[in-house]
């Protein structure tokens, strides 16, 4: 893991009945990251689905996800 602020702000979240929206990246990446939540902004038959959004660097430190924090 990068760092531990995903595991730091769910603790205190929990109290709240609340996590984050975490997304496991499969492939090139095993780190766990956050990912954005979207909305699809025109619905019914046709449409495309909204997409998923992945974050590159951690929202609470500015770390990059999949590199060490040293
Ligand atoms: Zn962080």
């Amino acid at each position: 893991m990068t760092c531990t602020c995903i595991q730091t702000v769910n603790e205190k979240l929990a109290t709240l009945n609340t996590r984050l929206t975490q997304a496991w990246k499969m492939g090139d990446s095993p780190d766990e990251g956050l990912m954005l939540e979207t909305d699809q902004i025109e619905k019914g038959r046709g449409k495309p689905k909204a997409v998923a959004v992945f974050l590159t660097f951690c929202p609470f430190c500015g770390v990059k996800y999949g590199e060490d924090a040293a």
